[in-house]
């Protein structure tokens, strides 16, 4: 016997969205002096509200603003008392995760269950965690007085909005940097929010600046001479731009960018539990995720097996309504990232890899896509060697661990890694010849703020989180 669902929506009422928001610059939303851009609802494609877009002017402002704070407030202060700062920020975003919940989830796209249990928790965490480092510095391994670099410039993707931002923000304000955010131009809402936050916790003005604008306001933030350390999360080609125009100069720069993640499954693991990862590997985040687990290595002697209770599992994912609390898919955060998606799976098909999805049905509104699985693939083929950054894996089998490391490290990537297997012995021998930033085994796709997360290779280089996420916003 089944048991159908009943639609669990989360209430929208718990959020205001204004029709209309400024550049936060100063303590103080103003208006921005470039064309105003809208941020759309991706899953029936309303428009939520317009977007002030920040120019040359506004971004210099923004830059100058935290240049004062850093010079007069924040640099100077004591780092037990920018602590309680980060501290109570933290508490805020506790105290007001449901409603940066449903706005994430709103904006983006993504299950209210993702973003109520994954994103706004992790970001919370953050904060608290760099909130206890911030007194600790000289203790923290970069010598006995280590000094904030100065204003940081930084620039973060859409498919975790208000968690990159805390990836940002927490370390660099703890290290007493002053920052200009400029978040994505598809999901700028949390942003403004929790700009909100940093005037509720009574934040000195420009310690925190936002500036909403597409690709041309983060360029111009970038290569703003009074940055003195960018940091950039996004895709390989834009970082590659930041990196030669960063050249050069005094700059700091960390870059975290994308991935292609082997998920590597020897026969004796647990296979449910290696479904459970698959999935959670490939469709969390609707695969908007740089470390996702989206080329599926799987031991020849088992793949049949695996693919079969694969699919059986794919077949019980629900997909819709981001902010029905039984969805585990929700929308494609816009259509530009919908058509790559799109293109890619064609390719797929054209040079020869089987395609299959569960039977589901899609909303007729908004940007959907369903979970994909794609078989019969060749190292070459472009769904095996490109970034797809959606619901679709590609799936490869191996025979000897041998051959699995070398095809997992056949990428210009190296972000991530999974190891499914029962050996301890095996997840060390394997582990140590991935070239991946972050290896998971017998799990995937988990976070701890405790812990550093970066690239190898293409994926970038810095690492975010933990006491190495210190170094970047730190001179010794
Ligand atoms: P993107 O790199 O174009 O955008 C990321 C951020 O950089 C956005 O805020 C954007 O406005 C800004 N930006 C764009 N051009 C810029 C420039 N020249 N200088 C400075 N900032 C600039 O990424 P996207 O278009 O959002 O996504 C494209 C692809 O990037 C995805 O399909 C995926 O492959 C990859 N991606 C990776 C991550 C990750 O977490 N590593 C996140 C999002 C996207
Ligand atoms: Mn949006």
């Amino acid at each position: 016997m089944v048991f159908e669902y009943a639609p669990a929506p989360e209430s929208a009422a718990i959020v205001d969205i204004r029709p209309s928001y400024g550049l936060f610059i100063g303590g103080e939303f103003g208006d921005g002096h470039g064309e105003p851009f809208k941020s759309v609802n991706p899953s029936d494609e309303t428009v939520l509200a317009e977007i002030a877009c920040a120019d040359e002017a506004d971004v210099d402002r923004a830059v100058k603003a935290a240049r004062t704070a850093f010079d007069t407030v924040w640099g100077p202060m004591p780092g037990a008392e920018r602590a309680k700062y980060l501290y109570r920020i933290a508490r805020i975003v506790q105290e007001r995760s449901r409603e940066l919940a449903v706005l994430e989830s709103i904006d983006n796209g993504k299950p209210i269950r993702e973003s109520r249990d994954v994103d706004v928790p992790l970001a919370a965490a953050h904060f608290f965690y760099y909130a206890g480092w911030a007194d600790k510095l000289a203790y923290a391994g970069f010598g006995p007085d280590p000094r904030p670099v100065g204003v940081a410039g930084q620039v973060i993707p859409w498919n975790f909005p208000l968690l990159m931002l805390a990836w940002k923000i927490a370390p660099a304000l703890a290290c007493g940097n002053t920052v200009v955010l400029k978040p994505a131009e598809t999901t700028p809402l949390t942003a403004l929010l929790f700009a909100d936050i940093c005037r509720q916790a009574d934040l000195p003005p420009g310690v925190v600046n936002i500036v909403t604008g597409a690709g041309a306001t983060g360029r111009t933030l970038v290569e703003h001479p009074g940055v003195d350390k960018v940091a950039f999360t996004g895709s390989t080609d834009v970082g590659r731009q930041i990196a030669r125009s960063v050249a050069g100069t005094a700059k700091r720069l960390t870059l975290e960018l994308g991935g292609k993640a082997a998920n590597i499954v020897f026969a004796d693991a647990a296979l449910d539990q290696a479904v459970e990862g698959i999935v959670n590997g490939i469709f969390f985040n609707q695969g908007h995720v740089c470390c996702a687990g989206s080329r599926l290595l799987v031991q020849e002697s088992v793949a049949g097996d695996v693919l079969d209770r694969l699919k059986t599992r794919m077949a019980t994912l629900r997909v819709g309504d981001p902010l029905d609390k039984n969805t585990d898919v929700g929308a494609v955060n816009s259509a530009a990232q919908l058509q790559k998606i799109q293109e890619l799976a064609q390719a797929g098909e054209d040079e020869g890899a089987e395609r299959w999805s569960p039977p589901c049905e899609l909303p007729p509104q908004g940007f959907w896509f369903a979970p994909t699985v794609f078989t019969n693939v060749a190292q070459s083929h472009r769904i095996a060697q490109e970034e797809i950054f959606g619901p679709v894996l590609s799936v490869l089998t191996f025979r000897t661990p041998e051959e699995a490391v070398t095809k997992a490290n056949n990428t210009p990537y190296g972000l991530s890694a999974g190891i499914w297997t029962e050996k301890g012995s095996r997840i060390l021998w394997t582990a140590q010849r991935l070239r991946a930033g972050v290896v998971w085994a017998n799990t995937f796709n988990k976070f701890d703020p405790a812990s550093p997360f970066g690239g190898y290779k293409e994926s970038g280089f810095g690492r975010e989180g933990g006491r190495h996420g210190l170094e970047a916003y730190l001179d010794a």
